[in-house]
């Protein structure tokens, strides 16, 4: 018998309908003579909202222990009703904490990591004949004894991680469009859904804020060959397989033409500021300094660019991107030690928006690059900062101007299609 890990994000458990619809379809999927593990998000924007009124109740939400406690309970909520909808259409569930499932993590509130994944219940509950419900996105730490969670998005990484630990054949991963697509159909209507993708191109893209899928998840699925299928919980259409390796891409596409499209999408991430130390010691050591600090607040830093020092002054400006939401800590953290690093300002913007191109096919193909600055110089975008890897370009524009930059690029690439992708729900938010 196979076993199937399914998660359903907030999307598609945002009212009582959509909680009966998914609960149809899960126990359809055991009917179908599988034994069937779902991970679930918090319902629709609840976890947005949870976290305004906590905003409401103390300014300085920087209580991350009880923060955990908060939204770790947005999670509990989907689980509980989801077992009640099944129970309601006959078949048997029970649900489990992160804890209870064994999602044991590191003591990090609001970003704890999975040390280790012990589900011995959720074992004796799918061979009982029993659909396990699991609450996506948090864990617990065996230190601290205390409610953790994974970060924004993290039940994607709860269902990899489960997937992973019981040897499933495969992660679904339900959400409010077909598929993955060549770009955000919210952006660019004209979209077109990717029918597979390679694990490294994936990553890139969810490292460039696709949000579609957590990227943890996808670092995961690739460690452990976890293959993944994101598809709608409104619709049966064949979604879009993130493939661990090149082998079972070639496999899947099998009496298609082989060779890979050069691009396979473009990104876009508003979930960015930019920080640019002035006037930095141009002698070495100073750009450690500088990463060391901002790394001692556990801020993941994105692109970094260092000027050339103007000639004689001795100085450089260092510029980084880094979460909007830990742009606070990371600035009082640096002026903190400005006199000791001896730079003389900081300037922060949260306006900025981030786009990039990803494709496999970019390594072998010159004049990506070319046309990639072209399309975006066509449509009157001033650059701020690039940065690239093998497989994908980006740079950081203003945030008014993202959208039209990302629309651009995509019809430059030709990866509009004819049909106007399908957003099934969801704000977006
Ligand atoms: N509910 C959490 C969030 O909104 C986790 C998730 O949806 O994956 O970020
Ligand atoms: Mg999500």
């Amino acid at each position: 018998m196979s076993l199937i890990v399914q998660k359903f994000g907030g999307s598609s458990v945002a009212d009582a309908e959509g909680i009966k619809r998914v609960a149809q379809r899960v126990v359809d999927t055991q009917a179908a003579g599988h034994h069937v593990v779902v991970v679930v998000s918090a319902m629709g924007d609840s976890t947005d909202e949870l976290l305004d009124l906590a905003a409401q109740v103390s300014p300085a939400s920087s209580d991350a222990r009880e923060m955990d406690m908060l939204l770790s309970a947005g999670e509990r909520i989907s689980m509980a009703l989801l077992a009640m909808a099944i129970h309601g259409i006959g078949a048997s569930a029970q649900s489990f904490t992160g804890s209870q499932a064994g999602m044991i993590t590191d003591a990090i509130h609001g970003k704890a990591r999975i040390i280790d994944v012990s589900p011995h219940r959720i074992r004796t509950a799918i061979e009982k004949g029993d659909i396990a419900i699991v609450a996506g996105f948090q864990g617990m730490s065996r230190d601290s004894n205390d409610i953790t969670t994974l970060g924004r998005g993290g039940s994607d990484t709860t269902a990899v991680a489960l997937a992973a630990a019981l040897d499933a054949d495969v992660c679904e991963i339900y959400t409010d469009v077909d598929g993955v697509y060549t770009a955000d159909p919210r952006v660019v209507p004209s979209a077109q859904k990717i029918d597979t993708i390679s694990s490294e191109e994936m990553l890139e893209m969810a490292a460039s804020g696709a949000k579609i899928l957590h990227l943890r998840c996808v670092e995961y699925a690739r460690r452990f060959g976890v293959p993944i299928h994101v598809r709608s919980s409104f619709s049966h259409n064949e979604g879009t397989w993130v493939l661990p390796s090149p082998d079972d891409q070639i496999k899947i596409q099998e009496g298609e033409p082989l060779e890979q499209p050069i691009i396979s999408g473009v990104a876009h991430d508003r979930s960015e500021a930019k920080v640019t130390v002035v006037g930095v010691p141009d002698i070495p050591g100073k750009a450690a300094e500088i990463f060391g600090i901002v790394a001692g607040t556990n801020t993941n830093i994105d692109m970094i660019v260092q000027n050339v020092s103007t000639h004689g002054s001795g100085r450089t400006d260092i510029s980084f991107t880094l979460p909007i939401v830990d742009g606070a800590e990371a600035l009082a953290a640096l002026g903190e030690a400005q006199d000791r690093v001896g730079f003389e300002s900081v300037e922060y913007n949260e306006t900025i928006g981030k786009l990039s191109l990803i494709g496999a096919g970019m390594r072998s193909n010159p004049g990506v690059s070319y046309r990639f600055f072209r399309a975006l110089s066509d449509a009157g975008v001033n650059i701020d900062m690039i940065s690239t890897s093998e497989i994908r370009i980006s740079v950081v524009t203003g945030a008014d101007l993202l959208d039209t930059a990302v629309r651009a690029v995509h019809a430059a690439f030709e990866l509009d299609g004819d049909i106007t992708a399908t957003v099934y729900a969801g704000t977006g938010r």
